[in-house]
């Protein structure tokens, strides 16, 4: 029999069957897709890198990304800007009229967002769980005793946070839901593709790609695992499929999961966020600028485009759909896509943004083996849930993966540090990070 049985060989997947592997364990990884990384997914087919799922580190200092990107050689990129942030980082913003905002109107701006922030942080002090974004935002606003645009504009900041950090729109999102979000240190993208992580950490593990967990039972022996290529058993099992997958319950529990980790899955949320990438012959945005913002109701529903073309080579920008409008444009072709967010680029730059002679554009929330982008606190949800979630069952089936780690969920980081928690429970002892990027011995 098997020591370990780790559903999903994303990065929290991976992480927890090397740490195992490494320490003696019999481990088998079973993953759905023909591919290992699932979020973290670098299409190389246009011979540059794209990386339709994640991007950025989020924050270098305290983050074990940050060495094991030393350990295995990887190129990076600083690119400060990957977390929505106002400012910090030079940003072309258009106020509302579509023009340039000097030095004196984005200092302003920048004071507001900081004045907003802090009157927020005060507002929901006493908030529950049931309060949304979106009420606490505007007890804020009122607050303020700004005028109408310049209240308006702080009012779509927000709602485009919620949108990109949690794929949720501001009214589904609980107040608290952004407290954990601190970004420390600069943040970074990937020049060769954020997936050479996970292809690091499958290196020496006996994975099973393309076979699909259809069900797991366990009892006081241990468990069983059921796939569309027959059945395994091991002493433990980890599962790692995404919390949309869970929440669809094409994985069948036997018995049914306790209430403790029922509830929280059905409590949190799962966000829909959707990357646009747009390749263009020639550039037509000024130098030096990390993004272009445009301000206030015309930068609905595209408000934000990055400067991608230190990844690719080519000039590139990406830009993103968050919440509902992200599950809404999955239904749309990418020619319309293309020329919806076209007409937002135009509106800003008129026939100097010329049309697009590549595009890639992903569909997160339809793909059933993630049913969505990432997790995020919906309203009647906290913090807790996420960590809940990863409260061992019977002392056999334990779950990791980015929606269980409180502290950092929705990021890479999250979820390889839940597949290291889940290893040691597994193993009951405590297992050090370093020494994951080391060759692995072959499993006796
Ligand atoms: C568009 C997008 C942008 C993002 N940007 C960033 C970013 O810039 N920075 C950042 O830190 N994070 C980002 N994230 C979040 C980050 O990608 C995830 O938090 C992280 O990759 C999740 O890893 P995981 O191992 O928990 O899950 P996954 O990577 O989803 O791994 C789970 C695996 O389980 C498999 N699976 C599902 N069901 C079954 C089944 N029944 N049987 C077998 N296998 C199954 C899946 O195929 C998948 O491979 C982004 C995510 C998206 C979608």
């Amino acid at each position: 029999m098997l020591d370990t049985i780790v559903v999903g060989a994303g990065i929290a997947g991976l992480t927890a069957a090397r740490l195992l592997h490494a320490a003696g364990q019999r481990v088998v990884v079973l993953e759905a897709r023909d591919r290992v990384g699932g979020r973290m997914w670098t299409d190389r087919t246009a011979g540059f890198s794209v990386d339709r799922g994640a991007s950025w580190i989020h924050g270098l200092t305290d983050n074990p990304l940050t060495e094991i990107v030393a350990e295995l050689g990887l190129d990076t990129v600083e690119f400060t800007v990957g977390s929505f942030q106002a400012g910090g980082r030079p940003i072309a913003d258009h106020d509302e009229s579509r023009k340039l905002m000097d030095r004196a109107a984005t200092e302003q701006w920048l004071a507001d967002v900081e004045t907003a922030d802090a009157l927020f942080q005060r507002a929901i002090a006493d908030s529950g769980d049931d309060e949304t974004y979106a009420e606490a935002t505007e007890r804020t606003l009122a607050e303020t005793g700004w005028g109408a645009e310049r209240a308006d504009r702080l009012r779509q900041f927000f709602r485009h946070r919620t949108e990109e950090q949690c794929g949720a729109d501001i009214e589904q999102v609980a107040a608290h839901a952004l407290d954990e979000d601190a970004i420390d240190g600069d943040e970074v993208i990937f020049p060769g593709g954020y997936d050479a992580i996970p292809h690091a950490f499958a290196k020496g593990l006996d994975i099973r790609l393309a076979t699909t967990v259809t069900a797991v039972t366990r009892s006081a022996d241990g468990v069983r695992v059921d796939t569309d290529g027959g059945s395994f058993e091991a002493a433990q099992v980890i599962v790692t499929a995404p919390l949309g997958v869970l929440k669809a319950g094409t994985i069948a529990f036997t018995p049914a999961l306790p209430d403790a980790v029922a509830g929280p899955i059905a409590r949190l949320g799962m966000g829909a966020f959707n990357k646009v990438f747009l390749r263009f012959p020639e550039r037509f945005w000024p130098d030096g600028v990390y993004a272009i913002r445009r301000h206030g109701r015309p930068g609905v529903p595209w408000h934000s485009w990055y400067d991608v073309s230190a990844v690719s080579g080519h000039p590139m920008l990406l830009t993103f759909a968050g919440g509902d409008y992200a599950r809404a444009i999955e239904q749309q072709t990418d020619e319309e896509i293309v020329a919806s967010v076209m007409g937002s680029l135009r509106d800003i730059y008129g026939d100097a943004a010329p049309t697009p002679v590549a595009h890639w554009i992903t569909r997160w929330a339809s793909d059933p083996l993630a049913l969505g982008s990432y997790s995020y606190v919906a309203v009647g949800s906290s913090h807790h849930d996420h960590d809940a979630m990863a409260e061992p069952v019977d002392g056999v089936l334990h779950f990791a993966g980015e929606a269980t780690y409180g502290q950092e969920p929705a990021t890479v980081h999250g979820a390889l540090l839940s597949g290291h928690r889940a290893a040691e429970r597994v193993l009951g002892a405590p297992l050090p990070l370093a020494g994951l990027t080391g060759a692995l011995e072959p499993a006796n």
